[in-house]
Order: C-alpha cells, then sequence, then structure tokens
C-alpha cells in the first residue's frame, strides 16, 4: 500500500527531485562530450566543484564513514532510499560515486542506452556479485540451474564458478572454443541463467563474438556478462556490441600504476533476464547495490576510487602506449630462436587476429589496437622456462597485470596453479608460458632485458 508521506518527507523528497532533474540534464550534457573529455572531467563540474568543494578543480576524497542528516525527516526519507544520499560509506560515497559515473560513461560510450555503475573492493567481488542473484533459485526443492561461460577465463574466475558456485547447486558449462558460436549454442537450455566471456581473456587473449553471443543469450532471454578488464573502454565498450553487463578488475589495466585492489560494474538500464525481478532488472548496477552489495559488504574505498578515478583520466593515452610497446616486443621475440611461438592478438597469424581486429579498436580513432597482453612458449622444459623467467632483471616477477611497468608471469605455477592440471589443460596453459604484460618503458629496454635473460637457456 501507498504510504502517505509526512509534509516534512515530502518537502526533501521534492527538493531532490528538483536536484535530480537538474542532475540528469547536466550527466545528459556530458554523455554527448568525447571519450577523453569524459575520462578527464567524469560528472564533476564547476557548479558542484564550488557547491561542495570550495572550489577544488580535482575530485575530492570523502574518507568519511558516513554522512549527517539535518533532521529526522532527511534521516528518514535518506534511510528509506526515498532521495539520494550517501548514508553510509559501505553503501555510497561521493569519491566512489564519481569513479562509478566516470566509468559507466565510458562503458557506455557510443552505445544508446544508458548505463550505472557500481565499485567493489575487488574484481573477484565485482564478479560474484554480478552473477549471485541470476542463480537465485525460483522453487523450492531440486531444481537444475546453469550457466556457460568461456573456458578462457581468469583463475580467480575459473575457481569462483567451478567450486563456489558449484558448491550452491549452479553448474558452470565451460565452452572450450568461444570463438565459435555454435560450440556457446550447445551449451545453452531451458535452465541457463546467463552467458559469460572474458574478452580479450587473461592469459590466452581467447576471444567470442561479442554481438553474436548477446544475441544468443537474448534469444533465450538471457544476460550477456563480459570481462573486459584486459580491453578497457579505450579499445572495446561491449555495451554497444550488445552485452548487458561489464565487469572490471579495477586493480589491473585501468589502475595501471598498481596501488590497489579494486572492481567495477557497469550495467546497461534495462537488461535482458527472464530470472531477475522487475526492479532489479531495471537499473541493475543501483539495485546491486542497494541490496546485495549493501548487505555482502564488499566496498570501495574512497581513497582508492580517487587513485582510479586519477588513473583513468589518462586511460586512452596509456593503452596506446602499451599497445605499440607490446607489439614492438612480440615483433623481436616472434623472431627469437630460443622462443617457441608468440601469442599475440597484433600478429596476422593469430588465429584470434581478425575477431581481435573486429571488436578491438582505439576510441575515437577506429584503428585496430591489441593492448598491452602477451604471452609466449620458451622452446625447451619448464626448466628452462624458470632459468629464463629468473633471468629477468628490470622486468618484475609478479602476478599481475596492464602494469604502467613491465611484468612477467608464470601461468602454471601463479595465477593458474589452483585448478590443477586438466583446468589448465582445459584453458590452455602450458608450463613453459610465460605471459608478459609490456608497460610504459621504452620498448628497446624491455627487448634487451628478454634478450639477455633469453642468452641464460
Ligand atoms: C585479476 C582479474 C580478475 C580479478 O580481479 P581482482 O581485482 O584481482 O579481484 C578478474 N578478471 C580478470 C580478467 C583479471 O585479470
Amino acid at each position: 500500500m501507498e504510504q502517505k508521506l509526512s509534509p516534512g518527507i515530502q518537502r526533501y523528497v521534492e527538493k531532490a527531485n528538483e536536484l535530480g532533474a537538474r542532475r540528469a540534464a547536466f550527466r545528459a550534457g556530458i554523455r554527448k562530450l568525447k571519450f577523453d573529455t569524459i575520462a578527464v572531467h567524469g560528472t564533476y563540474g564547476v557548479e558542484e566543484a564550488f557547491a561542495s568543494g570550495q572550489g577544488g578543480v580535482i575530485e575530492p576524497i570523502f574518507p568519511s564513514t558516513s554522512q549527517a542528516y539535518r533532521d529526522s525527516d532527511e534521516m528518514e526519507a535518506g534511510l528509506g532510499y526515498l532521495i539520494p544520499t550517501w548514508c553510509y560509506s559501505r553503501i555510497h560515497n561521493p569519491t566512489v560515486f564519481y569513479l562509478e559515473e566516470t566509468l559507466a560513461l565510458l562503458e557506455s560510450y557510443g552505445c544508446e542506452d544508458d548505463a550505472s555503475g557500481l565499485c567493489t573492493s575487488s574484481g573477484m567481488s565485482a564478479i560474484k556479485l554480478v552473477v549471485e542473484p541470476l542463480l537465485a533459485k525460483k522453487r523450492e526443492g531440486h531444481e537444475e540451474i546453469n550457466f556457460v561461460s568461456a573456458a578462457q577465463v581468469y583463475g580467480g574466475t575459473f575457481q569462483l564458478f567451478n567450486v563456489r558456485m558449484r558448491e550452491r547447486g549452479a553448474k558452470v558449462r565451460f565452452v572450450a572454443e568461444p570463438w565459435d558460436i555454435e560450440a556457446w549454442r550447445a551449451q545453452v537450455d531451458e535452465n541457463t541463467r546467463f552467458l559469460y566471456g572474458e574478452m580479450p581473456s587473461n592469459p590466452q587473449q581467447g576471444c567470442f563474438d561479442v554481438a553474436a553471443v548477446a544475441q544468443l543469450a537474448h534469444n533465450d532471454g538471457i544476460p550477456l556478462i563480459v570481462d573486459a578488464t584486459v580491453a578497457t573502454p579505450a579499445l572495446m565498450r561491449p555495451l554497444e556490441h550488445g552485452a548487458d553487463v561489464v565487469v572490471h578488475s579495477l586493480t589491473k589495466t585501468v589502475g595501471a600504476g598498481g596501488f590497489s585492489i579494486g572492481g567495477g560494474i557497469v550495467a546497461r538500464h534495462a537488461i535482458t533476464s527472464r530470472h531477475l525481478p522487475e526492479e532489479a532488472k531495471a537499473d541493475y548496477a543501483t539495485w546491486l547495490k542497494l541490496w546485495p552489495f549493501r548487505d555482502a559488504g564488499p566496498c570501495m574505498s574512497a581513497n582508492s576510487a580517487f587513485l582510479f578515478l586519477n588513473e583513468l583520466r589518462t586511460l586512452r593515452l596509456k593503452i596506446e602506449k602499451f599497445s605499440a610497446n607490446t607489439m614492438a616486443v612480440a615483433r623481436f621475440l616472434e623472431q627469437h630462436p630460443k622462443v617457441e611461438c608468440v601469442d599475440y592478438l597484433g600478429l596476422a597469424h593469430h588465429r584470434q587476429h581478425e575477431l581481435a581486429s573486429r571488436y578491438l579498436r582505439l576510441v575515437d580513432d577506429g584503428t585496430p589496437t591489441f593492448g598491452h597482453l602477451m604471452s609466449f612458449d620458451i622452446k625447451g622444459s619448464p626448466a628452462d622456462t624458470r632459468r629464463f623467467f629468473d633471468a629477468l632483471q628490470r622486468i618484475y616477477r609478479a602476478t599481475d597485470l596492464g602494469r604502467i611497468k613491465s611484468v612477467a608471469t608464470l601461468p602454471a605455477i601463479s595465477t593458474h596453479s589452483q585448478q590443477g592440471e586438466e583446468g589448465r589443460k582445459l584453458a590452455g596453459i602450458p608450463p613453459t608460458m610465460v605471459r608478459l604484460c609490456v608497460g610504459g618503458e621504452h620498448p628497446d629496454d624491455v627487448i634487451a632485458d628478454l634478450e639477455q635473460a633469453l642468452r641464460q637457456i
């Protein structure tokens, strides 16, 4: 039953609606700007700078855990979600909101539909948060629930899907060849709740046809979720190609400086799902924030949000540079006698090159651009691989990705150690594989480090 609001609360609601309309008009104007302009400014403008930040040019950090209310009416309206409020920083925080808005605007750039964002404590918490409501049981008792995912996903995601989701009765069906649309079609049935893929995947650089898989999902009344951590919105925006939700480990490429763990969710408004309640589908990211996220608590700190925001401002510049450097390093490794093969989407012989060229394009420029992630296999034994790896002098040995500093990993003993030999085989991770993420150094110096380490074999 509709509850009648007291005049005091009513006044707060009216004032909030007025401010909300002003803000919506301002945001609509921002949506028309170019990518770099949105990245630099987000939704923080001159008016807000003077209203809340004493004219500060840069978005302020709000470290406060909670918000004070003018009176009981405002408190009741705020905590009842009748007016926008940040009330308590586990639910909402102004600095985190600047980041959420900027990320949402960048991910929905060039997309007709609008989108909302939600930032979380880590990439894994973002993925867990997005998939769980989709896997809720509709009936009591035994019910078959499955979801379909590309097999080439981040090691943590593989575990979350294969172990944690199975524990709660949802079965993952992995697609071993996600670039083949028929391979997806074969796994989907009436109990499938969503489709999931990484584009491109870490570390195998698996690709899939986002538009075709989104179409397949929608024909079945279910959403497509894409992890676009490696691509970032500077190279690809899955919403534009029909995906419903994008997830990010902001820890990685977006947070290239390597200062904090963080995750991001961007969901288009009115996502497709025949399993979610109507109120959840309308604005999934905001619904997640107000309900499951609030109850579970994986929030991002204001300090982290501030640093991620700062990284977003120069995102396109960095991705362009990392990509050019990675191409130079890939060309060097390709002709080296101690390297068995080089896997980089930018190389013409890569079996996903054509598909990647279609999707990975520098924003507002259109040039196919392939990012900073590559891998190569050492010609030799796992022991030779370790000898090479241990000899690196400037390239850091770290399970990390997308850094301003070049980093290398042996996936078989790090990111993909948990899933065992069988799981690694399914995901295509041999023990001689080296994952390399080329950063912002001059490529000649990265090549020199690789060259001296390869001489140790
Ligand atoms: C690292 C990573 C994740 C997990 O993110 P965290 O921030 O480490 O929790 C998810 N997806 C991809 C592609 C990743 O590389």
